[in-house]
């Protein structure tokens, strides 16, 4: 419970460039509870931060499509599919 606390003060008073690595790292390096709270709360009064937030929201669900093979949007096109086929295929004979 302590550290919880401890966590959410150290969040709290530090500078915006750490909030903008927690934000960055945080699917890779999970943050603990007190972490993320003092993250949430600094998050409702620093605008600057909302807003970097919100592009690297937007960007993860960019990316989370363009991986989700499921959506024909984000598949490579047939006829790219072919060129790196005939591309391959044109390297490998040279060998
Ligand atoms: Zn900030």
């Amino acid at each position: 419970m302590i550290v919880f606390f401890r966590d959410i003060s150290r969040v709290l008073n530090a500078p915006c460039r750490e909030h903008a690595r927690m934000m960055t790292l945080a699917p890779e390096v999970p943050l603990r509870r007190g972490e993320r709270a003092g993250l949430w709360l600094h998050l409702r009064i620093c605008k600057g931060c909302r807003g970097l937030k919100a592009q690297l929201d937007r960007l993860g669900s960019i990316l989370g499509r363009a991986a989700n093979k499921e959506d024909p949007e984000a598949a490579m096109p047939e006829a790219v599919r072919q060129r790196l086929r005939d591309r391959f295929a044109d390297e490998s004979s040279k060998n």
